[in-house]
């Protein structure tokens, strides 16, 4: 049986972990996420979730109960290194994860401009 292992579990990691039980995929699914909460949306946290018309419960892209019935398996952590030629992931805790497919989710950040205008707004 093959396993998956998604680091990140924000949009793009979750909806892979969805979309590979949609499409039949029965093995293994690990989302790897350092949030310690369900996956949840980010853009209602600028609109309705700030004016208090979104609760943080309504921000999850599904209930505790979706992970367990699609045997998604939410693992606490940060991944530090991979190797790929064992095929196994290591995370800041020093658990060790095995994968036949890894999945890399973890979201981007701007690159800053290495000018002095930019460095003066940190
Ligand atoms: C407040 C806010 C409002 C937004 N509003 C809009 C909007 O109105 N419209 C729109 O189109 N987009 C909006 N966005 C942007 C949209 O939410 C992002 O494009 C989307 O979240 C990107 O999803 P992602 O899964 O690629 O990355 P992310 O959401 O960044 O998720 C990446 C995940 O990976 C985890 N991670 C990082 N490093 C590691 C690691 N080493 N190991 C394990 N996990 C790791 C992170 O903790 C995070 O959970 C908004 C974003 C925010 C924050």
């Amino acid at each position: 049986m093959q396993s998956i292992v998604i680091l990140g579990a924000g949009h793009a990691g979750f909806q892979c972990a969805a979309a590979l039980r949609q499409q039949g995929f029965t093995g293994g699914v690990s989302l790897v996420s350092d949030e310690g909460r369900l996956p949840y949306q980010r853009p209602p946290l600028s609109k309705g979730y700030l004016l208090g018309q979104t609760s943080a419960a309504d921000l999850a892209f599904r209930a505790e109960s979706f992970f367990r019935e699609q045997r998604l398996t939410l693992v606490r952590g940060l991944a530090e290194s991979i190797d790929r030629q064992a095929h196994r992931v290591t995370l800041q805790n020093g658990e060790s994860l095995p994968y036949d497919h890894l999945v890399i989710a973890i979201g981007s950040r701007p690159r800053r401009l290495p000018v002095t205008a930019a460095r003066r707004r940190r």
